[in-house]
């Protein structure tokens, strides 16, 4: 991260160095160039026996201005060419550092949250284990105990998935595969474990076609829906509700999951689907998380060749459109 910041720096010293050294030169070679122009016509004049005016009106005078302008054109354009190709060079470059140090920005900060992500509920599952353990509880306390630990076993799974997810995307995608499958009973089965281990209160309202079949890989499939709604619901204040709706086009079978949570702003719709991207908000550096998740739902849209649409909520909030082909054929590339 360092040696980048001073990979950059020496960039901005070189690029301003060969810049000033070009223009420099160019400034030396077209008063050389008027020099020498000059001194000839003086010389020719006096051979002549002429005054320098008159000689420049003389025929023999117009070659030498000709070749005169010639060459200091040359200067100019030649100069320019090679200043626009630093430019271009420059620009390149910086582009190219700047990214690879946002990205090694974004990955100490998934580092940090990773680390935190993983700490918490494994020490909030041994505590439950320990209370377990040293102290008489009543069936009520103990059920209380277990569902908590279940929660947090489900966000460590997640958690774990999402990793293994993203580094597949990072190589080949033969660990996917497509298959028939019943998107209304997958999409109904996901939802129905969020109605069993509620999050922040929050009611899951459902409108679900029945019997809409697509060829989809099953966990690629299941790793979508639980990431969108698990957002939904994390930027979402307590008791708030999210709308999920499996419904079908003529040729498109289409998802919706629209919360009235805090809401993205337009210039960040874009972003929030980068590898490690969040968007620095209070809200989010309040919930935790990663910035795995979109950049997986994204992925994983795309292995089924379909489309994914970020749009305001009315009045508030988020709404996410995933649009998946019902071709039955369809094959990965
Ligand atoms: P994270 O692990 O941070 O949730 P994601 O890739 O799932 O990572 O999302 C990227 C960022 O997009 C989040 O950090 C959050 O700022 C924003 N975001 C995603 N979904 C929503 C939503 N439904 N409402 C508001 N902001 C959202």
């Amino acid at each position: 991260m360092a040696s980048n910041k001073k990979v950059l720096i020496w960039l901005y010293v070189v690029f301003i160095y060969i810049l000033a050294f070009t223009i420099w030169w160019a400034r030396l070679l077209f008063t050389k160039n008027q020099e020498s122009y000059v001194e000839k016509i003086e010389l020719l004049a006096m051979q002549n026996e002429v005054s320098k005016e008159e000689f420049l009106k003389n025929e023999n005078s117009k070659d030498i201005t000709k070749k005169f302008k010639r060459q200091e054109l040359m200067i100019y354009t030649e100069g320019s060419a090679f200043i626009v190709l630093i430019v271009i060079g420059f620009v390149l470059v910086r582009r190219s550092i700047v990214k690879e140090l946002t990205l090694a920005e974004r990955q100490k900060n998934f580092i940090l949250s990773i680390t935190h992500e993983f700490k918490s509920p494994l020490a909030s599952v041994k505590l439950v284990q320990q209370t377990l353990q040293k102290h008489e509880l009543n069936e009520a306390q103990k059920n209380q105990l277990i569902d908590n630990s279940l929660y947090d076993l489900e966000r460590l799974t997640g958690l774990v998935d999402n990793m293994l997810l993203a580094a597949k995307f990072e190589g080949d995608l033969s660990g996917f595969s497509l298959q028939e499958i019943d998107l209304s009973k997958t999409v109904e089965s996901i939802l129905k474990r969020y109605q069993v281990i509620k999050k922040k209160n929050v009611e899951i309202v459902t409108r679900i076609l029945a019997d809409l079949v697509c060829m989809a890989d099953p966990a690629g499939i299941m790793s979508l829906v639980v990431n969108l709604v698990d957002n939904a619901i994390k930027y979402s204040d307590e008791s708030s509700s999210v709308y999920v709706e499996l419904s079908q086009t003529q040729n498109q079978i289409l998802l919706m999951i629209c919360d009235t949570g805090y809401g993205i702003p337009t210039l960040e719709k874009k972003r929030i689907f980068d590898k490690f991207y969040r968007i620095g908000s209070e809200e989010t550096r309040k919930s935790k998380g990663t910035g795995l998740g979109l950049y997986i739902v994204k992925n994983i849209v795309a292995l089924h060749k379909g489309v994914i649409e970020v749009k305001d909520n009315q009045p508030k909030g988020t709404k996410f459109i995933v649009y998946l082909p019902s071709i039955q054929n369809l094959t990965l590339n």
